[in-house]
């Protein structure tokens, strides 16, 4: 049995949700069970029209309502055509519309948008992306059925950021989704949404939950395998802008892709697939353009290889603190990354010397406010300009031919920080961020060649 999960883009219209459902049927005699995103961008239009009601602004929500009223019909019509289908499933999205439409004069009359509330807007785009792609695959001769989410993602009552409860959602897998396959049915899912326990209300995991609830729906079934259909082949050996001939990783170890995650690799976000990870699942990531790819696969073991790929980073602030009273005190660390904490930044790579600490802050926002308050702690000095590379690979570390040939690699790049994580599968250096795009062409040539791809 397998979990296949399309995102908004694999759904984003006829077109998309058609060739999805090949996908489906593809997969079917494996014994399936689909999780759809909402169509591309209807969350973040969901989004919008809920602060604008709550706002006030009752016309402009209404516009962008009825916006999508119109679109989710179009969509479903060029779908099912206009026959006694198509005209159900155009009745039912419409009174998820109406239902909506209420939801915003609501909001515009209390003038306040609670996470509660959000949530009950915001779930609505895969409340209508699982009932039509349903209607869909059932027009193309799939034995798809309809699983409201609500009754099967079962979480706790903090919304728009709840906590599933992966007890509950395994009892009512097997109540509701696993008989459903036994039947040689296909069970379809909004991914994202989800209610809280012992009240039925509407919840939602975060945005970009629906991989989350993919994996926590693999794991609640313990599937053999999680495929996320997206719109990229899957993970590269370096960002395609950067490096244009960057290769697919065929397989790659779970702590890697969170490496390169905190990078912006903005595939998928590997905390979202660790329920499945930590259970051995394997999880693809595949396109579903070009369906006969192989996609990239992340598994809790994969091949170790010196490096797997090459990240980067720019618009990165440097902060170097010198301090004579560091050397052989206790707790000055303790109350360097205090002032941070008061400051709510969070701080990225570290470096420190006997008498002096280096590190490297994403946000800079309240850079003015921690400079001051660090300066009671040493000489501070700050350089903006700075950007990131790394070389992420499981077996980096392990020798010294692949560190050396990163640093030979960079040449005359300048680096002002270096730093190797303690799990040893991340080598970080800090270079002029005019130097990012360079440094990593130069790492990836070293690493992966600049030839054809074999
Ligand atoms: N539709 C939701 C979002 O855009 C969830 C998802 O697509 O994963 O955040
Ligand atoms: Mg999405």
């Amino acid at each position: 049995m397998i979990v296949l999960k399309f995102g908004g883009t694999s759904v984003g219209d006829a077109e998309a949700i058609a060739r999805t459902g090949r996908i489906v049927s593809s997969r079917a005699d494996k014994g399936a069970i689909v999780v759809v995103s909402a169509l591309a961008g209807v969350t973040n239009a969901l989004i919008g029209l809920a602060e604008q009601a709550a706002k006030g602004h009752l016309i402009g929500a209404i516009r962008a309502v009825e916006g999508l009223r119109e679109r989710h019909m179009k969509q479903t019509e060029a779908l099912l055509g206009t026959g006694e289908a198509s005209a159900d499933t155009c009745a039912e999205v419409s009174a998820m519309i109406d239902e909506l439409a209420h939801l915003a004069e609501a909001l515009a009359t209390l003038g306040d948008l609670t996470p509660r509330s959000l949530d009950a807007i915001s779930s609505f785009g895969e409340k209508m992306s699982s009932l039509i792609c349903v209607a869909a695959f059932v027009h193309q001769g799939l034995p798809a059925v309809h699983v409201d989410a609500c009754d099967v993602m079962i979480t706790d009552a903090t919304f728009s950021q709840a906590e599933p409860q992966a007890d509950e959602i395994a009892l009512a897998c097997r109540a509701l989704v696993l008989p459903l396959v036994r039947d040689g049915k296909i069970p379809v899912l909004g991914g994202f949404i989800g209610s809280a326990k012992g009240t039925h209300i509407t919840t939602t995991l975060g945005r970009g939950g629906s991989d989350y609830s993919a994996s926590l729906y693999g794991a609640a079934v313990n599937a053999d395998a999680i495929e996320i259909w997206t719109d990229v082949d899957g993970m590269l050996t370096a960002d395609p802008r950067v490096v244009p001939n960057a290769r697919l990783i065929e397989q790659i170890a779970f702590d890697e892709a969170s490496e390169l995650a905190s990078f912006g690799a903005k595939v998928l976000h590997p905390n979202t697939i660790a329920p499945a990870v930590r259970l051995g699942i394997p999880v693809y990531v595949l396109n579903s353009r070009r369906p006969e790819g192989t996609g990239t696969k992340i598994t809790f073991e994969a091949p170790k290889r010196a490096v797997s790929a090459i990240a980067g980073k720019n618009n990165v602030t440097m902060i170097k603190i010198g301090s004579p009273r560091m050397l052989l005190t206790e707790g000055f660390l303790r109350a360097l990354f205090e002032i941070f904490e008061r400051h709510r930044t969070s701080v990225d790579v570290v470096a420190t010397s006997e008498v002096s600490v280096s590190l490297t802050v994403d946000d800079a926002a309240r850079l003015e406010a921690i400079v001051g308050d660090l300066r009671a702690l040493g000489d501070v000095a700050v350089e903006r300009n700075r950007g990131i590379v790394a070389v992420v690979g499981g077996a980096i570390a392990d020798g010294g031919e692949a560190m050396a040939r990163a640093l030979g690699a960079l040449g005359d790049v300048r680096v002002h920080m270096l730093s190797l994580s303690a799990t040893g599968i991340n080598l970080t250096m800090v270079v002029d961020d005019e130097q990012v795009k360079p440094a990593m062409q130069r790492l990836h040539a070293a690493f992966f060649g600049n030839g054809a791809v074999s």
